[in-house]
C-alpha cells in the first residue's frame, strides 16, 4: 500500500518545476529565433527581405521610443502636478504597472533604491486620489505593521487589535482613535506580506490604507490587483523595525480626503471615539513623546 502511495506521489506532476521549464524554454526559443535570424541576415540569406526587416525593426523601436517618452512626460506631470487628466492618467497607469517595476528592478543594486520605491509609492497615491472617488469607511481596510507597537507594551495586538488599550504610548492607539472617528471598523496589525494578503482576503475591502516601510509598501502595491492601495510611509526614529511611528497629519488628511462614513457603523463606537480623541492635538511624529 505504502509503495503504491509513493508511486502515485512520484507520478504527480511537479507544477513549479514544469512552470519553470515552460518559461525557460520560451525564453530560450525566442533567443534562438533571434540568433538564427541574425545569422541569416549576416550571411545575406535574407537579402530580399533585408529592407522589410530593417523597416519593421525601425518602426518597432520608434513606436517604443515615442511610447516611453510620452509615458515619461505623463509620469513627471502627475508627480509634480499631483493630479491627472485623461491623457496622463492612462499613460501613467501603464507606466506604474509596467515601467516602474523594471526601474525598481534596475535600481536594486544602486544607492537610490529606496528613493525609486518612494517615487513609485507617491505616484500610486496620486493616481488613486486623482479619481476623486470616495470610499465607504466600512469597505476600507487599514493595515498596520507590528513594529508600530511600543516594544514595552504587554498586550498582543497582532491579529487582535482590540487588545490595544489606547494608552497612546505608541501610534497604534492614535491610529485606532482616529480610525474610529472616521468609523473604520477594519484595522489589522500584520507581521508581513502573507498576513497582509490574508487580511485583504478576509476583509474584501474596496480601499486599502497601508502603513509600512518603502519595501513592504512597494511590494504590497504591486501585488494587490483590483483594489486601490494608499501607501503611507512609517518613520523610524529608533532604527528599522522597532517602535516606528507615522505622521498622523498625513493619515488624517488621507481619511478626510477619501473616506465617507457608512451609516450602518456601530453607534457605540462612534460615540466613544468622538469623546476620546482630541483632533486638535499636534500629530507631528517628531514631537511625540515615547
Ligand atoms: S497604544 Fe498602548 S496599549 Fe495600544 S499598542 Fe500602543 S502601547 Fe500598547
Amino acid at each position: 500500500m505504502l509503495i503504491i502511495k509513493n508511486k502515485l506521489k512520484k507520478n504527480k506532476p511537479d507544477k513549479p518545476w514544469t512552470s519553470f521549464l515552460a518559461l525557460y524554454f520560451l525564453v530560450f526559443f525566442i533567443l534562438f529565433l533571434i540568433l538564427i535570424l541574425s545569422i541569416m541576415l549576416y550571411l545575406g540569406l535574407l537579402s530580399h527581405f533585408r529592407n522589410i526587416i530593417a523597416m519593421i525593426m525601425l518602426v518597432t523601436i520608434g513606436v517604443l521610443f515615442l511610447f516611453l517618452l510620452s509615458m515619461f512626460i505623463a509620469l513627471v506631470y502627475v508627480y509634480h502636478a499631483n493630479t491627472t487628466n485623461s491623457y496622463s492618467l492612462f499613460l501613467s497607469q501603464i507606466g506604474l504597472q509596467y515601467l516602474m517595476p523594471i526601474l525598481i528592478l534596475l535600481s536594486k543594486h544602486f544607492r537610490n533604491y529606496n528613493d525609486i520605491l518612494l517615487f513609485y509609492i507617491n505616484l500610486n497615491n496620486v493616481l488613486v486620489k486623482s479619481s476623486k472617488k470616495k470610499y465607504f469607511s466600512k469597505k476600507t481596510l487599514v493595515l498596520l505593521p507590528h513594529c508600530l507597537q511600543n516594544p514595552k507594551c504587554p498586550y498582543k495586538i497582532t491579529g487582535f487589535i482590540s487588545n490595544c488599550r489606547k494608552c497612546l504610548r505608541c501610534d497604534i492607539g492614535h491610529i485606532l482613535l482616529l480610525s474610529e472617528k472616521h468609523h473604520i471598523p477594519s484595522i489589522e496589525v500584520v507581521t508581513g506580506g502573507t498576513a497582509a494578503r490574508s487580511a485583504v482576503m478576509r476583509n474584501n475591502p474596496e480601499l486599502i490604507i497601508a502603513i509600512a516601510c518603502e519595501r513592504d509598501l512597494a511590494s504590497g502595491i504591486a501585488e494587490t490587483k483590483g483594489v486601490p492601495v494608499i501607501g503611507l510611509l512609517n518613520k523610524r526614529p529608533h532604527g528599522p523595525c522597532i517602535h516606528t511611528c507615522i505622521c498622523m497629519e498625513e493619515y488624517q488628511n488621507t481619511l478626510e480626503e477619501l473616506i465617507v462614513q457608512s451609516n450602518r457603523y456601530h453607534k457605540f463606537q462612534r460615540e466613544s471615539s468622538f469623546k476620546a480623541y482630541d483632533t486638535t492635538h499636534s500629530f507631528l511624529c517628531n514631537e511625540r513623546r515615547f
